[in-house]
């Protein structure tokens, strides 16, 4: 019985697999199609352990899966072996999953570390768990959950104990250094796991487990209080639109800058109390101390892929202010010293958000505050969507149906 790479993770727990004499590995919950004759276990039977693995009656045997050998290799299909949760791991039904830009690095390998190889990707997969490991006690069968880019963190670490588990050193990363949701089901780790409340679709849930904790996470992490203003540079993207509108929904003053009138009427319609169209106007960074009665603006949140962008950013910032860097371009960027010191601007990094700022951010959608647009495709399109993403073609978020 082959098992492909694929969800091996799970399958590799020796709390929930059983060589047999036969040579057969057989998984709590997975058929096992040789037979066993050594634990009297007849071909075909069903091997389920109450004990570890509480399951949501009958799960197929094999499902769908889509995985990359790495290094830009598009996205095969294949059906491979249903996994069993392990010690402290759910085993989900993905019903959606979004596509993150991070989700192209990865196929792509171009990051400083690479990702597990073969890989299934995916941070934003929303769906239900379906059976649940050993020791699993604050999820149970039925509970709709997310798969998240910070699969887990050890829990121990100076990072961890002050709340700061998104920088733990021995994080493991959903779609990266774990499988994630590009398939039917997957593994996720119950205690990381995100809840999704009652009243958030599963499709409305998808493009917040990342894009959305990115936003509101960097917008706390800016420190601007309510009636501040906050300047969302990139504000018409995937990320921005989710930003306007947790900016809006904490209270803040939001300047959004992109590009055209259709993300300006889009920006304004979510909150923003003010767009600058770069394509139009001739300085971004005048407009913004025009706006804010030559003040600049408490907070700045820099979500645009261009290094150019981060010497406006600081240029924009009121003394005291704080510059939130959450885009990721390729190389290194320059920012001006001298406003920086004499203004005492902090320039800081921002990535995803904790569990409980997760929690929170998708309390906003179960509010009716927060609502991602976004455009429904099939797995099945996975390679079209990366290539038109490659492109620079993707307008907003992508939800894909599983
Ligand atoms: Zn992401
Ligand atoms: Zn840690």
């Amino acid at each position: 019985m082959a098992f492909a790479q694929c969800g091996a993770q799970a399958l590799d727990s020796a709390a929930t697999r059983r060589k047999c004499g036969s040579g057969a590995v057989v998984s709590h919950g997975v058929r096992a199609r040789a037979g066993c004759r050594s634990l009297g276990i007849p071909r075909n039977a069903r091997l389920v352990s109450r004990r570890l693995v509480r399951m949501s009656g009958e799960l197929p045997e094999t499902y769908k899966a889509a995985v990359t050998e790495g290094n830009g290799a598009d996205y095969v299909f294949k059906q491979v072996p249903m996994p069993s949760p392990g010690k402290g791991e759910i085993l989900m039904k993905v019903h959606v999953t979004g596509v993150c830009h991070t989700d192209l690095h990865a196929k792509d390998g171009d990051w400083p570390v690479p990702p597990k190889k073969p890989l299934t990707g995916g941070h934003e997969g929303a769906g239900e768990v379906v059976a649940v490991g050993d020791g699993v006690t604050s999820l149970k069968i039925g509970d709709r959950v997310g798969i998240v880019w910070l699969y887990s963190a050890c829990g121990e670490c100076e990072h961890c104990i002050k709340g700061n588990e998104t920088v733990c050193e021995k994080q493991q990363n959903g779609g990266y250094s774990k499988d994630g949701s590009f398939q039917e089901y997957c593994i996720a780790d119950a205690k990381y796991a995100a809840r999704i409340p009652d009243g958030v679709s599963y499709a409305d849930a998808a493009p917040i487990l990342c894009a959305g904790v990115t936003t509101y996470k960097a917008l706390k992490e800016s420190e601007v209080k309510a009636g501040e203003y906050v300047t969302i540079v990139g504000a018409g993207g995937g990320l921005g639109h989710l930003a306007v509108q947790y900016a809006k929904a904490m209270g803040m003053n939001v300047i959004a800058i992109d590009g055209g009138e259709e993300k300006g009427a889009m920006c304004k319609k979510l909150g923003a109390a003010h767009y600058v169209d770069f394509l139009t106007t001739p300085n971004t960074v005048d407009e913004v101390l025009k706006i804010t009665g030559g003040k600049g603006s408490e907070g700045v949140l820099c979500l645009a892929t261009s290094n150019k962008v981060f010497n406006d950013c600081v240029q924009m910032s009121k003394r005291y202010g704080c510059v939130v860097l959450v885009s990721l371009p390729p190389g290194n960027f320059s920012i001006p010293i001298f406003p920086v010191v004499l203004k005492r601007i902090t320039v800081r990094g921002s990535i995803v958000g904790t569990r409980q700022d997760l929690a929170e951010c998708l309390e906003f959608c179960a509010q009716g505050k927060v609502k991602p647009i976004y455009r429904t495709q099939h797995l099945d399109d996975l390679n079209d969507v990366f290539a038109e993403m490659k492109e620079g073609k993707v307008a907003g978020r992508i939800v894909l149906e599983l």
